[in-house]
Parts: C-alpha cells; sequence; structure tokens
C-alpha cells in the first residue's frame, strides 16, 4: 500500500513536472479580426506631450516573460511611470516605485520577492517636484491596474485622484493579496470612470478621456479585473499603446503569446481573458504596425521615450 502511494506520488509529480517545462514552451495565439479598417480619428491639441518617469527595475529573463522566451535573455522589467501633458489635463499612467517601495515589495507573496534583483530609483513624485512641476497639477493617476508595482508611488503624490474603472475600483476595496498594497495605501482618493464611448480598434467600449480622441482607454481585463489598455495619439501623429502587464515584453504581441503557466498562475486574474486582449492588441499591431507598443515592463520599448522633463509631441 505504502508503495503504490509513493509511486502514484512520483508519477503524479513527474506529470506536473512535464506540464509545468511544456508551460515555458513556445505556444502562439489567435489572432482576433479586426473588422474596422482605419485609425481612429484623434485631433490632439497643440501643446500635448507624453514622457517616461523611469523609477526602477527588476532583474528578470525571456523565459519568465512569455512562452518560448530564453532563460538566458536577460531582460530588465521597467518600472516606468508616463505623463500624459493635455491642455484640459495632465495624466500620469501608473507610478512605479515609491519611496517605500522595498517594504511595498514585502506585500507580495514570499516566492514572487525572491525571484528578481530589484534596483529602487527615483520617485515619480520627487522627480516632478525637483523638475519644478506641482504634482497637485495632475488631473489624475490613471492605473493601467492596481498591483504594487504600479501603485507604489502614489505614496508621493498625496492628493491626487486615481482613475480606475469599477472593477479595479472593487478590487482595490476587497484587498485581495495581489490588490494588498493599494488597499493598504488607502483609503486612495479614487475616481471612477465608465466607459461610455463606442467600440474602438477591435474594442466593445471605450473612453474618450479628452474628447479629441488623443488619450483613449479600452478595457483589457484578465490580469486584474479592471485591467486597461490606454491609445494615446500625439499632435506628431505618433500613436502608443500603453499595455499595462498584459504582456510583459513586446515579444508577446509580436509572436503573440502569454506568461508561462506558473507566471499565469501567481498573477493572472483570468488567463482566458489576457489571451483574448493579447489577440485583440496583436490584431491592431499587424494592421498598424507604426503603433508604439508599450508594455509596462519592455525597458527596450520605453528607451524609445524621451524621458521627463524631455517630452515627444
Ligand atoms: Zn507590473
Amino acid at each position: 500500500m505504502k508503495k503504490f502511494v509513493l509511486w502514484t506520488l512520483l508519477l503524479i509529480v513527474l506529470a506536473g513536472s512535464a506540464a509545468l517545462t511544456s508551460s515555458f514552451m513556445p505556444k502562439a495565439l489567435p489572432v482576433a479580426a479586426l473588422a474596422d479598417a482605419s485609425l481612429p480619428a484623434a485631433t490632439p491639441p497643440p501643446g500635448m506631450s507624453l514622457s517616461a518617469l523611469p523609477t526602477g527595475s527588476m532583474e528578470s529573463s525571456a523565459g519568465f516573460a512569455y512562452r518560448g522566451g530564453d532563460f538566458l535573455d536577460r531582460r530588465d522589467f521597467s518600472m516606468t511611470a508616463v505623463l500624459v501633458r493635455h491642455p484640459k489635463g495632465d495624466l500620469l499612467f501608473d507610478t512605479g516605485f515609491g519611496r517605500d517601495a522595498a517594504a511595498h515589495r514585502d506585500t507580495m507573496p514570499l516566492l514572487m520577492r525572491s525571484m528578481s534583483k530589484t534596483q529602487f530609483g527615483t520617485p515619480v513624485g520627487q522627480q516632478l517636484t525637483a523638475a519644478g512641476y506641482d504634482p497637485k497639477q495632475l488631473a489624475g493617476v490613471v492605473l493601467t491596474h492596481a498591483h504594487w508595482d504600479h501603485v507604489s508611488g502614489l505614496q508621493d503624490l498625496p492628493g491626487v485622484p486615481v482613475w480606475v474603472d469599477a472593477p479595479e475600483h472593487a478590487f482595490i476595496d476587497s484587498g485581495r493579496p495581489m490588490a494588498a498594497l493599494a488597499h493598504q495605501l488607502g483609503p486612495l482618493p479614487l475616481r471612477d470612470y465608465a466607459f461610455g464611448n463606442g467600440p474602438y480598434l477591435g474594442f466593445a467600449a471605450s473612453y474618450d478621456v479628452w474628447g479629441d480622441g488623443s488619450v483613449v482607454l479600452v478595457p483589457a481585463p484578465g490580469h486584474t479585473p479592471g485591467s486597461i489598455v490606454a491609445f494615446i495619439t500625439l499632435p506628431s501623429g505618433t500613436r502608443y499603446a500603453l499595455l499595462g502587464d498584459l504582456v510583459w515584453q513586446v515579444e508577446g504581441i509580436h509572436v503573440p503569446t502569454e506568461r508561462p503557466w506558473l507566471l499565469r498562475q501567481m498573477l493572472d486574474e483570468d488567463t482566458a481573458q489576457v489571451r483574448t486582449a493579447i489577440g485583440q492588441i496583436a490584431a491592431v499591431h499587424q494592421r498598424f504596425p507604426d503603433l508604439q507598443l508599450l508594455p509596462a515592463h519592455d525597458a527596450r520599448a520605453f528607451a524609445a521615450l524621451p524621458v521627463f522633463p524631455n517630452t515627444a509631441q
């Protein structure tokens, strides 16, 4: 009997390791069909600009970032906020690390904390102030999602409204483990928005923030219940898609492919929804290859952006 139990356990372990290994192997996702052939209209006003505010990084590898990635291919996961200045209101997308980011990281489960070396840089609040920009000028911080590495810097931006959709608001209120820091930093001055505008680039609904098509948010749930993608169009005509953590590196869209199973299990709320949204963005990318894809943690993608206070217009 004892032998039988041992053999069964051994088989389970072997099957489990085989499944785990195969989950790191390459596997491309289907690309969605994109019904609308043209780019949505946008009339970004003069004076609108975009810049990056790097706040630190975590050492990882392509193998952990997407299925089929090489474990020897080292990738620095950037923790970078994006400032979009607009005459109607300046918005900061995510915050990266705050002044207590090392302690904030400890709100994560031990396995995740021990997986990568972290470098902490200057918090966004300090960077803005040092350049003579009062953070209170911000119309808000728009969260691509409420995970700790995207909200940590809120501690240095007191009183600035934090824009969230209803599912992410509920996620923060829940205080569940992956929203623990956002919950602990609260009560945050959350400002709810809804997707009251029509379909946008294959997404069923959108929120055209300033009514001119220059900043458009679409729901892309899955990584968290209220994750979003933000499409930004500058006066020069350059377009960006801020992808949050839909994928961690651009290969996630180029292949397209998802995170390895282990990482999906630890971090994604709904893996099927993530797959769908990856397929949608992949379709947009194939149709409009000039659109700049900005996965929140792809340092190579962010290297193309000017660093605050320099701007792209
Ligand atoms: Zn993240």
